[in-house]
């Protein structure tokens, strides 16, 4: 007598995969069939198991992914929270571009958390306006003080989640603080013995009190852009992209083009002026690229 069930890989280790379905955890092994067909299964990936009289569990089949992120290896992300330092360290938002493009790319819903709100007086900075105009979901909180805690532990309540961000932007203490008893290493000592872990260890996924899982490991750590033409850029500023029809060309790149819309808008400040010269330092960046195939 054996039963199925539906579950998700939350740890890979030692040639077994840990399915959690429902409320119980199956250290499972995989049907050899995978073998063959060259299927290698992902934490995060939605499965089906059967469990035998004596509590033997196996991977039966993998369900199609929706999506599957490289770093970290995990299937089925829903979620990136993008955390950035406001100061200490002050936030790259090249960097943030970057990694809202990745999300865009990887179909991830991104969430900005612009932390260490504490370190200005619970004030909110400018560029985190930009970011909420630009019509992200922009959080911003202080792990330090708790603030945006219980909107974080809301937020990360369903679904699969990564983090991603600088070392030091305050990702480990964030989590801790949604959920204590996960005690994530923290400071400048935990990232050096981290990052030396990192290599030999795999992800795992977290559960969160409210059913949410979280990457244990952050992802998005490249400045690298994801492939792709020089008209599809503008699709990934969705401040810009509401534009994209007023200008005089069609395909109008947005960049020395006369009579484009997305520059009068700059002009008269309704697209953030740092955001569009990072669109077209990302432009230019994708121009070379595509020259040097
Ligand atoms: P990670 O590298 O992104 O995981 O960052 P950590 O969580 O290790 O935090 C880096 C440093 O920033 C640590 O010294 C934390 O104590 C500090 N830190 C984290 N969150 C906050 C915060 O909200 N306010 C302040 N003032 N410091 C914080
Ligand atoms: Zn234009």
């Amino acid at each position: 007598m054996s039963f199925n069930n539906d579950g998700i890989i939350v740890k890979a280790y030692g040639g077994f995969y840990f399915v959690k379905a429902g409320t119980s955890l199956w250290q499972c092994t995989l049907r050899g069939v995978f073998r063959h067909r060259n299927i290698v299964p992902l934490v995060g990936d939605r499965v089906a198991i059967s469990i035998d009289a004596r509590d033997q569990a196996v991977v039966e089949e993998v369900y199609p992914r929706r999506n599957s992120l490289i770093r970290p290896p995990v299937a089925n992300v829903d979620r990136s929270v993008i955390v950035f330092a406001v100061r200490d360290p002050a936030p790259t938002l090249t960097l943030l571009d970057r990694f809202l493009i990745q999300s865009g790319t990887e179909e991830v819903m991104p969430v900005i958390c612009f932390n260490k709100i504490d370190l200005e007086e619970g004030r909110s900075p400018d560029f985190a306006r930009v970011y909420t105009e630009a019509g992200y979901n922009v959080l911003l909180t202080s792990a330090r003080a708790g603030t945006g805690i219980k909107e974080l532990r809301r937020i990360l309540s369903g679904g699969i989640a990564v983090f991603a961000g600088p070392s030091g932007a305050g990702k480990s203490s964030l989590l801790n603080a949604v959920q204590p008893g996960l005690s994530l290493k923290t400071g400048e000592v935990g990232h050096k013995l981290k990052r030396g872990r990192h290599t030999t260890r795999h992800v795992e996924l977290l559960l969160m009190d409210g059913g949410g899982l979280v990457a244990d490991t952050p992802g998005f750590s490249t400045l690298f852009l994801p492939e792709m033409k020089r008209e599809e850029l503008v699709y990934f500023f969705p401040e810009m992209e509401k534009y994209n029809n007023g200008c005089r060309f069609r395909g109008c790149l947005h960049k020395a083009e006369p009579d484009c819309a997305v520059k009068k808008a700059v002009a008269q400040k309704e697209i953030d002026l740092g955001r569009y010269e990072r669109y077209v330092d990302m432009l230019n960046e994708i121009i070379v690229r595509e020259r040097s195939y």
